[in-house]
């Protein structure tokens, strides 16, 4: 089934876009059929049930974090992480810098349709965080993240990923140091075709993969 799946999306979409394995409470036997298949980047929602399954997988693949990080899981999310795609304050990019070795990659969390009860920054907080991040010696923000409103019917959500690629554009000219835009991480199962149609380069990808969790 995996392979199956795999193969489906890859056949569909452009040869440039990465697609991310969201793996969260998925074994590592099904995260290593995966990459067998040829997955190259793996995403997992939290550090702790990521460092068990990094032990066994190790740096074969990409890792990325696409939960929401907690200060205090910082300097562990680090150690297993290539890439923090959900920095939504500048109070955890300055953790993230603090312990960072080398000019760590990160994305920028955009809560692209301003829901109350979900993380990332609000659009028209951008401009300003992204100022402050880029003074911060170890970071480099690579690109933008948004997860859209949970809908019915996936095209009620192309305008979020229109906004967040409108985004991506404008962070783009600004000129900031440290600020190189080239990841924009948008679509998931059911929306992958129109984030992609909207810009995304990045794909995160769990049940269309893996069938539906338990
Ligand atoms: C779980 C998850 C996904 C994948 O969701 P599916 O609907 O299973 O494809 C993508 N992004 C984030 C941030 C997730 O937590």
């Amino acid at each position: 089934m995996i392979k199956e799946n795999i193969e489906k999306i890859r056949k569909l979409i452009p040869e440039n876009i990465t697609i991310i394995a969201a793996t969260k409470t998925r074994s590592v036997e099904e995260i290593k059929q995966a990459i067998e298949c040829g997955i190259t980047d793996i995403g997992e929602n939290y550090v702790q049930e990521a460092e068990k399954k990094f032990n066994e997988i190790g740096n074969i693949v990409r890792w990325h974090f696409i939960g929401h990080l907690q200060k205090n899981k910082v300097k562990k999310a680090l150690k297993i992480f290539d890439i923090i795609e959900t920095v939504d304050s500048f109070e955890i990019a300055k953790e993230i810098s603090k312990y960072a070795d080398k000019k760590f990659p990160v994305l920028i969390e955009i809560n692209s349709a301003k829901e109350k009860q979900k993380s990332g920054i609000y659009p028209e907080e951008l401009e300003k965080i992204l100022g402050e991040i880029s003074n911060l010696p170890n970071i480099t923000v690579s690109g933008l993240m948004t997860m859209g409103p949970f809908v019915e019917n996936p095209e009620e959500i192309r305008p979020y990923f229109r906004l967040t690629k409108q985004l991506f554009d404008f962070c783009s000219k600004l000129n900031f140091p440290n600020v190189h835009m080239k990841i924009l991480s948008m679509g998931m199962s059911d929306s992958w075709r129109i984030a992609i149609e909207e810009g995304a380069t990045c794909i995160r990808i769990g049940t269309a993969i893996f069938g539906p969790r338990k």
